[in-house]
């Protein structure tokens, strides 16, 4: 927090600034009352209106977090919250969760937000007794359909086009060809007529059944991480 001068002769009760407190004192000199943003405290000597610091809202209430909204993603609840999560085109942020929920577009901004950006990752995290276990998917002896060139698994981000004979990769913008039997015709909107039906193209975790290529302990048959689909 950074507090503008006043002088003797200033009218002007002491303010509070949302500036960065690593401004250099030049800049701090600089800055005055008409700066001061919308909704600052200018009554009274306190230099910090506690009303304005974020806070966690202690709550017994559980919370129930869809994933995906209207075509976007939901920011997730608090971590120390106690929420039940529905799988709407997201993972559960009990399986991935980011240190900052909007993350910079740029490695300069990151730099001078001075956010720490890293994902925390779970996944044999245990869900909450009200929540839908994990689907899994079996592709059959073929195994689950993947990206030719990046090996990403087929999720809900995967666009496909020509009729749905074609699917372009949303990791690697590779343009594949959709197997003859994994063929579906798509709606008016764009989609495959059978998105909703299938849990690989709606729900961003899912647990596909691994064939013997990636086998590596004797009788495992489900994929081991990283092989779970998580988007
Ligand atoms: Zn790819």
């Amino acid at each position: 927090m950074v507090r503008p001068p006043s002088g003797p002769g200033s009218a002007q009760p002491p303010q509070m600034y949302g500036m960065p407190a690593h401004l250099p004192n030049q800049s701090m000199t600089s800055i005055s009352p008409g700066m001061a943003p919308t909704g600052a405290s200018v009554g009274g000597p306190s230099k910090i209106d506690p009303n304005q610091i974020p806070r966690p809202i202690p709550s017994s209430a559980v919370i129930l977090h869809e994933t995906r909204q209207s075509d976007q993603a939901n920011p997730p609840p608090p971590a120390t919250s106690d929420y039940i999560v529905s799988d709407t085109g997201n993972c559960s942020p009990r399986y991935m969760r980011c240190t900052i929920n909007q993350i910079p577009c740029t490695a300069d901004l990151l730099a001078t937000s001075g956010m720490q950006l890293a994902l925390l990752v779970q996944p044999l995290a245990l869900p909450h007794p009200s929540e839908e276990p994990i689907q899994v998917v079996d592709f059959g002896e073929t195994g689950p359909v993947r990206c030719s060139r990046c090996k990403g698994y087929l999720n809900p981000f995967m666009r496909f086009i020509d009729q749905g004979k074609k699917f372009i990769c949303n990791l690697c913008g590779f343009t594949d060809e959709t197997p003859r039997d994994y063929h579906c015709n798509l709606g008016p909107d764009g989609r495959r007529r059978d998105a909703n039906e299938r849990p690989e193209l709606c729900r961003g975790s899912v647990e596909f059944v691994a064939t013997k290529e990636y086998m590596i302990y004797k009788g495992l048959n489900f994929l081991p991480w990283p092989f779970m689909a998580v988007v």
